[in-house]
């Protein structure tokens, strides 16, 4: 298993010597290694058993810095910066050539984030290169909010884990790509739609699929437990799949004629925040007590209430 700890210095001691960490964050823990160096990247990829295909988000400590490995920053992207860093919003640029194409899956572009956690900041801040860091868990499964959760399922192959506390988000960040200056959400996350919209105006929203190398990793199938998802009404599906060994996760009640152990309320206060912040641990609890299917709902389609159901979506897609 890996070492668990608040070192920096231990931290900043292995990134340099091209070995990985996982480090805490807003949204979920990622998986770091120097984004300067293909065989660091090579490393992450391994470790994850991620797919090529699926470029990395390259995470900095200052935009100043940025412009180490980044053509051109539009007007806009400066003004999102500006209101949203550091914070749950990726924005896509176009890269130099120091960063490796591995870390871009071969793109000319490079997604990008100043993410906002003390302890990460303070290590980004202390290496002279950024950190390419996908989510810190396997390939196609839930993301970790918690550091025994990466423990869990990468803990054999990375040395340290950096310990920042369970994240205070609990999605990924939204990645935000343009053309000219024109904006486009390519991924759905922490920072809301609405927010975003404040800044720059009304905002297309276009979540491709994969296998589009134009914008590779957004998998219809990913966020995904072991155990089959189905979303809808909480009430008809429990019927529809009595006799079954169900799981239920819900937005803000329990339900009747289900173990109250094999539920898990996201918000009893009905709170989209807060029940973004325990999605994927309560998929992961859920995943975990042999069930052979867990029951879930959609949310409001507001606020954080969009990333939500987006996970659910792909949370579902798995055994389609
Ligand atoms: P994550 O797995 O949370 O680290 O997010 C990585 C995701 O960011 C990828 O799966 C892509 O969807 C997106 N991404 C990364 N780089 C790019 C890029 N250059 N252009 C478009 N999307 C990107
Ligand atoms: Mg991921």
């Amino acid at each position: 298993m890996a070492t668990i700890g608040t070192d920096i210095t231990y931290a900043f001691e292995l990134l340099n010597r091209e070995e990985l960490v996982a480090i805490p964050t807003e949204t979920v823990y990622g998986l770091a290694g120097n984004a300067f160096n293909a065989l660091s990247v090579a490393k992450i990829f391994k470790v994850k058993e991620r797919p090529s295909f699926d470029p990395l988000i390259v995470h900095t400590s200052d935009l100043e810095r940025i412009h180490e490995f980044v053509v051109d920053i539009p007007e806009k992207a400066y003004d999102l910066a500006t209101a949203f860093w550091p914070g749950p919003l990726t924005m896509v640029f176009k890269k130099k050539a120091i960063i490796p194409d591995l870390v871009t899956s071969g793109l000319d572009t490079v997604a990008v984030r100043i993410p906002k956690h003390a302890l990460t900041l303070e290590l980004l801040k202390s290496i002279d290169f950024p950190l390419a860091a996908p989510s810190a868990n396997p390939f196609g499964y839930v993301s970790p909010t918690q550091a025994t959760h990466v423990n869990e399922q990468l803990g054999a192959k990375i040395p340290y884990i950096l310990d920042g506390g369970p994240c205070q988000v609990g999605v990924e960040s939204t990645i935000v790509g343009f053309h000219g200056d024109e904006a486009t959400v390519l991924r759905l996350g922490g920072c809301k739609v609405e927010d975003i919209e404040r800044i720059v105006g009304k905002i297309n929203i276009r979540l491709h699929a994969s296998s589009n190398p134009v914008a590779p990793g957004m998998l219809d199938s990913h966020y995904a437990p072991l155990t089959p998802v189905r979303i809808g009404n909480i009430e008809e599906l429990i019927a529809q799949y009595q006799g079954k060994r169900i799981g239920v996760l819900s937005f803000d009640r329990y339900y009747d004629g289900i173990d109250p152990i094999n539920q898990f309320v996201l918000s009893k206060k009905g709170d989209l925040d807060e029940a973004a912040t325990c999605l994927f641990t309560g998929l992961r609890q859920l995943d975990m007590l042999n069930l052979q299917l867990i029951i879930s709902e959609y949310v409001q389609d507001i606020g954080l209430g969009r990333a939500i159901n987006d996970r659910l979506r792909r949370a579902e897609a798995k055994r389609n």
